[in-house]
């Protein structure tokens, strides 16, 4: 249905399920992962995604209390999917990866206290504050 890959393409990930949602996260651990002002973040229901090559695993404490594990490519660097304790029937993949220009916009944006004043998103999309679970 959909790939995903990092700028190398040693890692990839074969996508057979449709997003259940797309949502822009502005907190500073997604500003700092990706070195820009926000992440873009499409969730699946794991069994629906396979991962294809070697990805390294960066653990990290949301704000919840709870884990995140971030995979990334040790190569290029580039975080391609992620996955939440919260929730391990999900995986979060970067909408990014999908080098997808007509990939649906998202329909929800959570610590948008932490938003860069100059973003700005489609009048319907439902933001919050802090975070929601599952985190990103
Ligand atoms: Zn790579
Ligand atoms: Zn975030």
């Amino acid at each position: 249905m959909a790939d995903a890959q990092c700028v190398c393409g040693r890692l990839r990930l074969t996508i057979r399920a449709p997003a259940q949602l797309v949502a822009v996260c502005h907190c500073l651990a997604c500003q700092r992962r990706t070195g820009t002002t926000f992440s873009v973040n499409a969730f699946y229901a794991a069994d629906g995604v396979e991962v294809l090559g070697i990805a390294s695993e960066f653990i990290r404490v949301a704000e919840s209390g709870r884990k995140v594990r971030m995979y990334f490519c040790p190569t290029c660097g580039s975080t391609v999917y992620w996955k939440p304790d919260a929730d391990p029937a999900i995986v979060g993949v970067a909408v990014g990866a999908l080098g997808n220009p007509n990939f649906p916009a998202p329909s929800l944006s959570v610590f948008e206290q932490y938003r860069h004043r100059w973003v700005t998103l489609a009048e319907e999309v439902e933001r919050y504050p802090q975070g929601l679970i599952p985190e990103q």
